[in-house]
């Protein structure tokens, strides 16, 4: 018996589990499927986003819709857009050999017509942003009277939006005896608030500790002059040159000239904030999935519920003002149990904040310098020869390959003299001092030759495989 097994899941989903890959439950899936399984309770779950909690609630959701009611039984609201089509496409993954399951997205942006259409097609699961669906509500064009079961997805982050009032409104058209399941990374007084007015001795688990930040991200502070921002960020940039991240600033306009500034630079960037159309956050979001930009700059408004996996480091250009705010960045990475770095840029006058998110973060920030130019070199240069290394050739190119040898031969044997020559004993020879600059500026030679190598092999092979 699997692990996902033993927590009561039925054939159909451990099936779609098996499909999506998934070895082990994680710790909020193992605490919170056989609690929601097994009876019908409210719940508060206190987890980082990342932690694989969409399926702790989707798991059990799916197994309880009766797949032959085609009315809405099920409402998860959730604080944006694109989260809403995540956790719609989750779901829709999860019951994929349940048949009969309909899921519906409902956000704003889109056309409120066709998606009143698919709800009247009969969608057992709404998942929605709270706006719109108060939105709907008012028109008559959804019924969510008597549904079993209401999920509040990032409850503090909905909060943090502003969305109160629409969640109270959303919530008191319920019925009282559904059940409610609320998932929010931190809890502050507005949540608890929501839960004491609209639950019922509700259980609790928490994964890690209350407002910590996540145990798979580390955090650094690096500390420069204010008029030394940007060239610190375009420094981290050469020094991780597999950078995936997302940079957060705090204003938009910051945000537009810092992307502007990496993309003239040469760094592969793109802005995300609330002045772009929803085309253009939508294409931006498809190229940082897809990985074709490795520097998301982005408002914190914008990148809510960017829950991009892999991103390997959260920069913060500027620290934002509520130290809560510093947590839902962070938590951009570290994410399905993978590590993470989460970067400060701060300057002399801003330190004190940082031991203040120590506190509620209950971590330690790692004080870094900057690299030098040298370093940074020397980093570029062995990713560059280890990307080579890593090339994999295609067998097409096979006929190049001698001469391609050749000209890796000739740099061996360059290397090697290079190499013969910084081994000799210059205290053997007579004149000392020469021998030292002659190795001196060979050795510079070696590497400026070697870096030339590199590059040109590099695009020889890129060039070849492409056009082949
Ligand atoms: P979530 O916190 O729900 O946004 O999940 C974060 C990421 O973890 C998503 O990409 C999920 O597909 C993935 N995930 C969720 N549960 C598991 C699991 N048990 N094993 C491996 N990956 C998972």
């Amino acid at each position: 018996m699997n692990k996902f097994e033993q927590l009561g899941l039925n054939e159909s989903l451990l099936k779609a589990i098996l499909d999506l890959g998934f070895e082990n439950p994680s710790e909020v899936q193992e605490k919170a499927i056989p609690l929601l399984l097994e009876k019908d309770t409210d719940m508060v779950a206190l987890a980082q986003t990342g932690t694989g909690k969409t399926a702790a609630f989707g798991f059990p959701l799916i197994q309880k819709i009766d797949a032959d009611n085609r009315n809405t039984q099920a409402l998860v609201l959730s604080p944006t857009r694109e989260l809403c089509l995540q956790i719609t496409n989750e779901l829709k993954n999860y019951s994929k050999y349940e048949k009969g399951i309909n899921v519906v997205a409902v956000y704003g942006g889109a056309s409120i017509t066709e998606q009143a259409r698919e709800i009247k097609r009969g969608a057992q699961i709404i998942v929605a942003t709270p706006g719109r669906m108060q939105d709907m509500i008012n028109r008559g064009l959804v019924n969510i009277k008597n549904i079993d079961y209401c999920v509040l997805d990032e409850a503090d982050e909905m909060l943090n939006m502003g969305f109160y009032e629409d969640i109270v409104s959303i919530l008191s058209d319920t019925p009282e005896e559904k059940s409610t399941w609320l998932f929010s990374a931190t809890m502050p007084a507005e949540v608890a608030r929501i839960a004491k007015q609209f639950m019922a001795e509700p259980l609790e688990i928490t994964v890690g500790t209350k407002n910590s930040g996540s145990a798979t991200v580390s955090h650094e502070f690096y500390l420069v002059n204010a008029r030394d921002r940007y060239e610190a960020l375009k420094r981290l940039a050469d020094a991780n040159p597999d950078i995936f991240s997302v940079v957060f600033c705090r204003t938009k306009r910051d945000t537009q000239a810092v992307a502007e500034k990496l993309i003239e630079d040469g760094y592969s960037a793109a802005a995300l904030h609330g002045d772009l159309s929803q085309a253009q956050r939508d294409g931006v979001m498809k190229s940082f999935r897809g990985r074709q930009i490795q520097m998301l700059v982005a408002t914190d408004v914008a990148a809510r519920g960017i829950d991009v996996d892999n991103v390997t480091h959260v920069v913060n250009y500027q620290l934002p003002d509520e130290v809560e705010t510093y947590n839902h960045r962070s938590g951009r990475t570290g994410r399905a149990g993978k590590l993470g770095t989460s970067i400060v840029i701060v300057t002399k006058s801003e330190l004190r904040k940082i031991s203040a998110i120590e506190r509620i973060i209950k971590q330690k920030f790692e004080e870094k310098t900057i690299p030098s130019g040298i370093e940074i070199c020397e980093i570029q240069l062995l990713h560059l020869a280890n990307k080579i290394k890593d090339t994999e050739v295609d067998h097409e190119i096979d006929n190049y390959l001698p001469a391609i040898g050749n000209i890796v031969r000739s740099l061996i044997t360059v290397a090697e003299i290079f190499e013969s020559c910084e081994n000799a004993k210059p205290w053997r020879r007579k004149k000392k001092k020469t021998a030292k600059y002659l190795i001196a500026y060979l050795s510079a030679l070696k590497v400026i030759k070697l870096f030339k190598i590199f590059c040109s092999l590099s695009i020889i092979i890129r060039k070849l495989t492409k056009i082949i």
